[in-house]
């Protein structure tokens, strides 16, 4: 069945001007992009963004890196999306990422790994909804 995921170019590769590559990959998989915006997250986005991880000792300086440059922010469908998106990105560190994941191929450290996915359909779709309107899906 068909699902849509959300997903996030993040800062380091939108700068080292790699979304469209990544944007590339997206489509030659076969995601169909329902919903596209660059955004510039302030602190405070990026921590409510990753609230769940509020405790974890990364927490400060990845919502840091998150709100350091803009970033590509994806609503993709595609049957089992979220699945399908994960194991494209590949492992959240890229020295455990295999062979022809992004994350394998763009990331620079386990912080710095160049993109973001949800995890399952209830995330999804609190992810979707903290960066679009339904009209702004199509
Ligand atoms: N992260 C980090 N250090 C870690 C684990 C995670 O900086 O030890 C960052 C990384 O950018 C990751 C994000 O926090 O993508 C969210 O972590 P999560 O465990 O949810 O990984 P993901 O779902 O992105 O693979
Ligand atoms: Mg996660």
């Amino acid at each position: 069945m068909s699902e849509c995921t959300f997903a996030i170019i993040k800062p380091d590769a939108v700068k080292r001007k790699l979304a469209g590559k990544i944007l590339q990959r997206i489509e030659a998989e076969g995601f169909t992009i329902r919903g596209m915006r660059l955004v510039h997250l302030s602190k405070k986005d990026a921590e409510g963004f990753y609230a769940v991880h509020r405790a974890r000792p990364f927490f400060a300086s990845l919502t840091e890196f998150m709100a350091s440059g803009p970033a590509v922010v994806l609503v993709l469908e595609a049957p089992d999306a979220i699945k399908k998106w994960r194991t494209l990105m590949g492992a959240t560190d890229p020295a455990k990422a295999d062979a022809g994941t992004l994350r394998k191929e763009f990331a620079e450290s386990i912080e710095r790994n160049a993109t973001h996915g949800s995890d399952a359909p209830e995330t999804a779709a609190v992810e979707i909804a903290y960066f679009f309107r339904g009209v702004d899906l199509n």
